[in-house]
């Protein structure tokens, strides 16, 4: 008997015919032989009104009772489901996070997992029972709910495949896998068959919501097969995996797009050692997340450092900024930017091919499109464009890499 965990997502679950078939597809599996845990979402622009329901009431509404608010979408899902799956005959029982419990740390809105207690999962599957699971949430140790980040029940699920050794994870979605970029955004996007974990770490981290990015570290550090598929149908979907000498000879597997950041420049800072420290200090204490930090060269002892935090963050991140340049660092002004987007290109053969950062800039210069920040790693390529670029910009990338057709682009010897 195989334990597998299958994780559906908002639009699986969007109303109760939705949630009806879901039940369809795991009593199949429990038939099968399974036993089956079911991780579930809120259902589909649920959790977006619940966060706007805290924004009309509180500036900065992240905190403890933001966490209560924001995962109760879940709790509705995973009682409907339980309830339908009883009326068809079917054992099962839904469990919110903290009755697992699946403890986390205290950071509301973005907690990160500590543990999972697997008893009573355990327990119930052995009496042959469906256990429904609310993704996106846990609790702390003080008893405390908390909330995983946006799009965390991929990592709920994962997390308890990991915890309870499960054969399989699979992530029921609303598109049949993983693509070459969003197929939502780009027509001609074409599904992978495989993509290793640092590919898959790569495209969660630089936009691409299929899966949470904790979800692919999880499943990294785990060695969990994660296969990511449509709910709606039977097709064939991406499994992430380790990586394989198939994978190592494609140059780009991917492209992304992220316009949920936002970009903070400080002007004329003084070239000092510490500076950068003081500067950032205040935004690591509220928990703010800085990605990508350029810093220009040093004219009459004074450079222009930007950064770019997330849209989320961007007022609070603001405010801090200038609060601290005008008291601590005496810099001379701060703007920000929110209409921003990062564009990436991923692949894990670009560790043994040069050229393919200049390709990019290339094929962004041929539209005319401006490059304001370049960042890269081992296995990928970030350049911040104006927004208003963004589609174009993915797509002649996609085309210029080759990705839209069958021809993948892979080493010569
Ligand atoms: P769910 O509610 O099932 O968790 P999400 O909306 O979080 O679904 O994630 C699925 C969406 O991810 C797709 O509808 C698609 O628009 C988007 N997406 C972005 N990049 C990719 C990609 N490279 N491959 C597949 N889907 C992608
Ligand atoms: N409902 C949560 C969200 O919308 C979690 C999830 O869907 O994964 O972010
Ligand atoms: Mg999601």
């Amino acid at each position: 008997m195989a334990l597998i965990v299958q994780k559906y997502g908002g639009t699986s679950v969007g109303n109760i015919e939705r949630i009806k078939n879901v039940a369809k597809r795991v009593a199949r599996s429990y038939d099968e032989g399974n036993a089956v845990v079911v991780v579930l979402s809120a259902m589909s622009g649920e959790t977006n009104k619940l966060v706007a329901l805290t924004q009309e009431v509180s500036e900065f509404p992240i905190g403890r009772e933001y966490d209560v608010i924001i995962s109760t979408g879940e709790q509705v899902t995973v009682g409907l489901l339980a309830l339908i799956l009883k009326e068809m005959g079917y054992k099962a029982k839904s469990f919110l996070g903290s009755q697992v419990p699946i403890v986390t740390d205290s950071q509301f809105g973005s907690a990160r997992i500590e543990s999972i207690e697997d008893e009573r999962l355990r327990a119930v599957l052995n009496d042959g029972v469906i256990a429904v699971v609310a993704g996106f949430q846990g609790v702390d140790p003080e008893g405390n709910i908390t909330t995983l980040g946006r799009g965390g029940s991929d990592t709920t699920a994962v997390a308890l495949a990991a915890a309870l050794k499960a054969d399989l994870c699979e992530i029921y979605t609303d598109v049949e896998g993983v693509y070459t970029t969003d197929p939502n955004f780009c027509p001609n996007a074409r599904k992978l068959e495989k993509v290793s974990y640092d590919e898959m770490l790569e495209m969660a981290s630089l936009g691409a919501k299929v899966l949470q990015t904790r979800s692919v570290e999880f499943a990294k550090k785990y060695e969990i097969p994660v296969m990511v598929r449509s709910s709606f149908n039977d097709a064939p979907g991406t499994l992430v995996c380790k990586e394989d000498k198939e994978m190592e000879k494609v140059v780009v597997s991917g492209v992304t797009y992220n316009k949920g950041e936002a970009k903070i420049s400080v002007l004329r800072v003084p070239d000092r050692p510490g500076i950068a420290a003081k500067l950032f200090r205040p935004l690591t204490e509220e928990g703010i997340n800085v990605d990508m930090i350029v810093q220009n060269i040093s004219h009459d002892a004074h450079t222009d450092l930007t950064f770019t935090v997330s849209n989320a963050d961007y007022k609070r991140a603001l405010k801090l900024i200038k609060e601290s340049t005008a008291a601590v660092i005496g810099a001379e002004e701060v703007v920000g930017d929110p209409n921003i987007s990062k564009v990436s290109i991923i692949g894990a053969g670009m560790r043994s091919h040069a050229g393919v950062a200049s390709k990019m800039f290339e094929v962004l210069a041929n539209e005319g499109i401006n490059i304001q920040m370049i960042s890269t790693s081992e296995i990928k390529v970030s350049c911040v464009i104006d927004v208003k670029y963004t589609e174009l910009a993915v797509r002649v990338l996609h085309d210029a890499f080759g990705l839209g057709t069958n021809e993948i682009v892979e080493e010569k010897d």
